[in-house]
């Protein structure tokens, strides 16, 4: 993992700040709210959206079923670990 926070190169400075305040959680799997709207488990036992980000964050391998295999046991930043950190 060579490249945790990458983002693309208009993104300001400032929300790549705040990004590396959340700590990065393992995907240890997936579920639809009732919005149909992906949700990551994460290994903290936090879920978190993964189409609710801003949409420079937008992720599209999650609409598909190949896209959300590769990524179990990957990590990402974890929202509401940084936000109660
Ligand atoms: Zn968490």
């Amino acid at each position: 993992m060579a490249c945790l926070y990458y983002a693309p190169p208009r993104t300001p400075s400032s929300l790549i700040h705040s990004m590396s305040k959340q700590p990065l959680r393992k995907i240890i799997g997936y579920h639809q709210d009732e919005h149909a709207d992906w949700v990551a488990e994460l290994s903290c036992g936090h879920a978190q959206h993964v189409r609710h980000n801003p949409p420079w964050l937008l992720r599209p391998w999650v609409i598909s079923v190949e896209g959300r295999k590769d990524h179990l046991g990957r990590m990402m930043p974890c929202r509401k670990c940084g936000e109660e950190a």
